[in-house]
């Protein structure tokens, strides 16, 4: 496990960046499984050259600045944008065949203002001068990279820069026993502040981790007895070290430390109230399947009839995930903090949760007796055992006959039961069905 940096592709329509995006990639693609519902407009994939790891954001369908109508208010106006702003680096790829245009020099321009690493590649070098890549020198990113991506030429070459100067993939070995917890939210919310005071509280010792380095992402500390491992998306260690103008936050990066955590602490500001961006940050960790806790920061700042107002907004849009156990503190003054932990570990062991198949069963066979599931076709639905198929999230596989057909009211008549007679506070609750031959 590990947060791997973001590199983005950019440039014109048509210039071959889903080209080279495929060389990059090799149609790995693991990733974009569990980006759906971002990759309509761009296309992520995952790519090792060596022993360093990285993510490539393609963008695609970028820009209607082919027919030179567009500016660069248009082109900022994109999904690339917000790529760019994910992006630790920038592959700014332009067209050998099509010379330098207008369009290239106006990107340029863009990208030269965002203070980020920028690799310029002319691609289509294939039946062109091999002096034709010398014009883009003008773009102010030094020699361009030659290529002709469709023939596989030169990317190697661009793949060696690239990761250069990134870490070789760390085998980070975390214990198995330590809670691994990544704090997600977005901009300015307050992830670091709470970071901070987690990590400064008195009684949490924080410990290296032998195959980090001092940049990692990745905290372990301990707290009364119990192992943690902290997944800092905020970048708190790296504060001070940073371009603060560079954008630190990035949806592929929360959704990797969502991966790699077993809780999720979605912090949210209670200032703005409850945006959608902070649902769509919820919505993550429930698709990943991860425990969740969600803290409303900032409450120290608000006045009587705010509060009040922000905790009918909380009931209404938090209404259907009601298991989610919410607080309501200030990180910045440390009210209410310690009180995430007690949230944390029942998440987490409900996450964890152990039970035998004959217990799952009986369970299942008094919720079938107080309420029959509806007759298809003249035939009742049968439902014989249950068994746990996993944890974290909790998945509970109920096998019997013509369970296709079972209506979706049951299905959630079902997980209410086991949610309410394990108690399973905090942790998302998979129910499957399995059709028995
Ligand atoms: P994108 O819109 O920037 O993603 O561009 P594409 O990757 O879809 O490529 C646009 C067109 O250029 C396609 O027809 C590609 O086959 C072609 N193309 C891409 N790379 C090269 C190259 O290195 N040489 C040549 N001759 N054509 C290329
Ligand atoms: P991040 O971008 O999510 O990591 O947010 P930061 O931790 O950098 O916080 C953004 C701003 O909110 C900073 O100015 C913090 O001082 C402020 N802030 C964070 N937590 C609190 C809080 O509990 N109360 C108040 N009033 N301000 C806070």
């Amino acid at each position: 496990m590990s947060i791997k940096p973001v590199v983005a592709l950019i440039g014109r329509p048509n210039v071959g960046k889903s080209t080279l995006f495929n060389q990059l990639t090799k149609s790995r693609q693991a990733l974009v499984a569990d980006l759906a519902g971002l990759t309509r407009d761009r296309q992520y994939g995952d790519a090792r050259y060596e022993n360093k790891s990285f993510i490539v954001i393609d963008t695609g369908g970028i820009g209607e600045m082919d027919d030179g109508s567009g500016s660069i208010d248009d082109y900022m106006a994109t999904q690339s944008y917000t790529a760019i702003h994910e992006a630790d680096i920038v592959v700014f790829v332009v067209d050998a065949r099509a010379g330098l245009i207008g369009a290239d020099s106006e990107i340029a321009q863009f990208l030269h203002g965002l203070g980020k690493p920028v690799f310029l590649v002319a691609n289509k070098m294939d039946g062109v001068h091999e002096a034709s890549s010398a014009e883009f020198f003008a773009l102010g990113f030094g020699e361009p990279f030659a290529m002709a991506a469709s023939h596989g030429k030169g990317v190697a070459n661009l793949l060696e820069a690239l990761t250069a100067d990134m870490a070789e993939d760390e085998e980070v070995e975390l214990d198995s026993q330590a809670l691994k917890l990544a704090i997600i939210g977005r901009p300015n919310v307050g992830k670091s502040t709470l970071v901070n005071r987690l990590l400064g509280e008195e009684r949490v010792v924080v410990f290296d981790m032998p195959g980090t380095t001092r940049d990692s992402i990745y905290i372990p500390f301990e707290r009364e007895g119990r192992e943690y491992v902290l997944i800092d998306t905020a970048g708190v260690r790296r504060r001070g070290r940073i371009d603060e103008k560079v954008e630190k936050f990035s949806v592929v990066k929360t959704l990797q430390a969502i991966k790699d955590a077993n809780v999720v602490v979605v912090v949210i500001d209670a200032k703005e109230g409850v945006v959608d961006q902070d649902l769509h940050m919820l919505g993550y960790a429930l698709d990943a399947g991860r425990a969740i806790v969600v803290a409303i920061n900032k409450w120290d700042g608000l006045s009587p009839e705010q509060k009040q107002m922000v905790k009918i907004e909380i009931d209404r849009r938090f209404n259907f995930v009601p298991w989610v156990k919410i607080h309501l503190i200030s990180a910045l003054y440390g009210n209410g903090v310690g009180n995430l932990y007690p949230s944390i570990h029942k998440a987490y062991d409900a996450s964890m949760f152990k039970v035998s198949t004959s217990q799952l069963t009986r369970i299942l066979e008094d919720a079938v007796a107080n309420h029959p599931p509806p007759m298809v076709g003249g035939r009742r639905i049968k439902l014989r055992y249950a068994h746990l198929g996993g944890h974290n999230p909790p998945v509970i596989v109920i096998h019997g006959n013509q369970t296709t057909a079972l209506p979706k009211s049951y299905q959630r008549y079902l997980e209410n039961i086991y949610r309410t007679v394990y108690k399973l506070e905090g942790t998302p609750l998979q129910v499957e069905f399995k059709q028995n031959a």
